[in-house]
């Protein structure tokens, strides 16, 4: 019941002779689960349609945006109005406030924040203001955490870099790789041991608030409150990136699940609505060393774009309780099937949440780290992933990344899910590696 893939075939191969690689993000190019990536034309609530007509159960929600499904009215709207007011002024607007506003609001350690324009700009901002902070420059990361392509972020980084099994990237100088340390994830013992031989070196520790760049792997009860009482216990700031779970796993992000105060924040995906935006804050007194206020240097073209701003202010104006009762259940429920299809056909698995990220590890070993997220059997999920793709279900192309629900999925979304999954899971019962 192979779908008809023969334009995205031709897509693809005319956008592998004029764009690296055929993709403008490394993970849609399906390199480690083989096949041809789907071009996409439109997409509408929860389903995606590809440049040969056919449709998708979405379950990446293009990585995190998409909590109201796609083409949200409202969201539309109020992108339609903003861009019929102008697309860009190189200049404050007031919209851009009520988002700052919006922001603060919900996540309480944040009293300022700054325009971006991606989540990489965003962690890019916040350690250069770390550093211009506490005048020290190491950074402390974890493995298989990822914070977009910023040079000093690179090294064991989750995500694409994980998916193409890069241990960091060319192009990144020794020097900026040396003032990284990186550490194992939920790894609080080893956090000590390094602050008690370089804590006066270190600027800062960034870690997703819960980490879905390696799959979905919470922090284990006590870690993020540890990072932040080692990091104040010297000098240091502790740089929670909520890129992925901001506004995704509760209104006010993983604040609003573990409540642990970050001195740093970042945003992106969800307060973006689906648009180019993202944003850093913290304590008006970490962000009054920011230009123009402070001497740390930022800055952006488009940054605070009217549309964008728009697209952000009115997805999170859309995401009330009902929305977050529904990303809840939904992944919950998408988690359950998943579980028992593949209990069915008796492969070794383990669903892990973060909130309502989740993921398949084909281990029954609980992942804790990359090491763990590594030693499962990833060799099964290329036919796993082909097996749903076929059926209709569009799932993240590696098994390193989290999988997305909408709150927009309906009955016939779980019927497509729920017909197409026994057939996965034994394709997946069937892999060898
Ligand atoms: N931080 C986290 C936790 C992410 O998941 C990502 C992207 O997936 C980023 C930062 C980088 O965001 P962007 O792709 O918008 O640069």
């Amino acid at each position: 019941m192979a779908s008809r893939t023969s334009s995205s075939q031709e897509l693809f191969a005319r956008a592998c002779t004029v764009i690296p690689g055929g993709v403008n993000s490394p993970v849609r190019a399906f390199t480690s689960v083989g096949g041809t990536p789907r071009f996409m034309t439109s997409a509408q609530g929860p389903w995606l349609t590809d440049a040969d007509g056919s449709t998708y159960v979405d379950l990446i929600c293009s990585w995190g945006p998409m909590i109201l499904g796609h083409a949200h009215p409202a969201v539309v709207d109020a992108v339609r109005s903003a861009a019929g007011q102008g697309l860009s002024f190189g200049a404050p607007t007031p919209a851009e406030i009520e988002l700052a506003e919006a922001i603060i609001a919900r996540v309480a350690p944040v009293e300022q924040v700054r325009l971006v324009n991606s989540g990489t700009e965003a962690t890019m901002s916040a350690i250069r203001l770390a550093r211009g902070i506490t005048g020290r420059k190491v950074v402390v990361k974890f493995a298989g955490c990822y914070h977009g392509h910023v040079d000093a972020l690179l090294a064991q980084a989750g995500s694409g870099v994980a998916t193409l099994g890069l241990p960091t990237s060319p192009g990144v100088t020794g020097a900026q790789a040396a003032d990284t340390v990186v550490l194992p994830y939920n790894d609080l013992d080893a956090v000590r041991a390094v602050f008690a031989e370089r804590g006066a070196e270190i600027a800062c520790v960034i870690t997703e608030a819960a980490a879905g760049n390696m799959g979905a792997i919470a922090p284990v009860p006590g870690f993020n409150a540890g990072l932040r009482e080692v990091c104040h216990a010297h000098g240091a700031l502790l740089v929670v990136d909520e890129v992925m779970t901001g506004f995704r796993v509760s209104p006010s992000g993983w604040f609003g699940v573990d409540g642990v105060a970050g001195d740093l924040y970042t945003f992106g995906k969800v307060m973006s609505g689906g648009l180019p935006a993202a944003a850093f804050g913290g304590p008006a007194a970490h962000m009054a060393h920011l230009a123009p206020a402070g001497p740390v240097y930022q800055a952006g073209t488009l940054s605070g774009n009217p549309v964008a701003v728009a697209a952000g202010l009115a997805t999170l104006r859309a995401a009330d309780d009902a929305v977050y009762a529904a990303l809840d259940a939904n992944a919950t429920r998408l988690g359950t099937l998943l579980g028992d299809a593949l209990s069915a056909a008796g492969v070794p698995h383990r669903v892990q949440y973060a909130g309502s990220m989740l993921s398949v590890f084909f281990t029954e070993d609980e992942v804790r780290d990359y090491a763990g997220a590594q030693a499962a059997a990833t060799w099964r999920f290329p036919a796993f992933f082909h097996a749903l793709l076929e059926r209709g279900v569009y799932p993240p192309p590696s098994a390193y990344e989290a999988w997305f629900v909408s709150a927009a999925l309906d009955d016939r979304c779980w019927e497509t899910i729920e017909a197409a999954l026994p057939t996965a899971a034994r394709a997946a019962a069937g892999a060898t590696p």
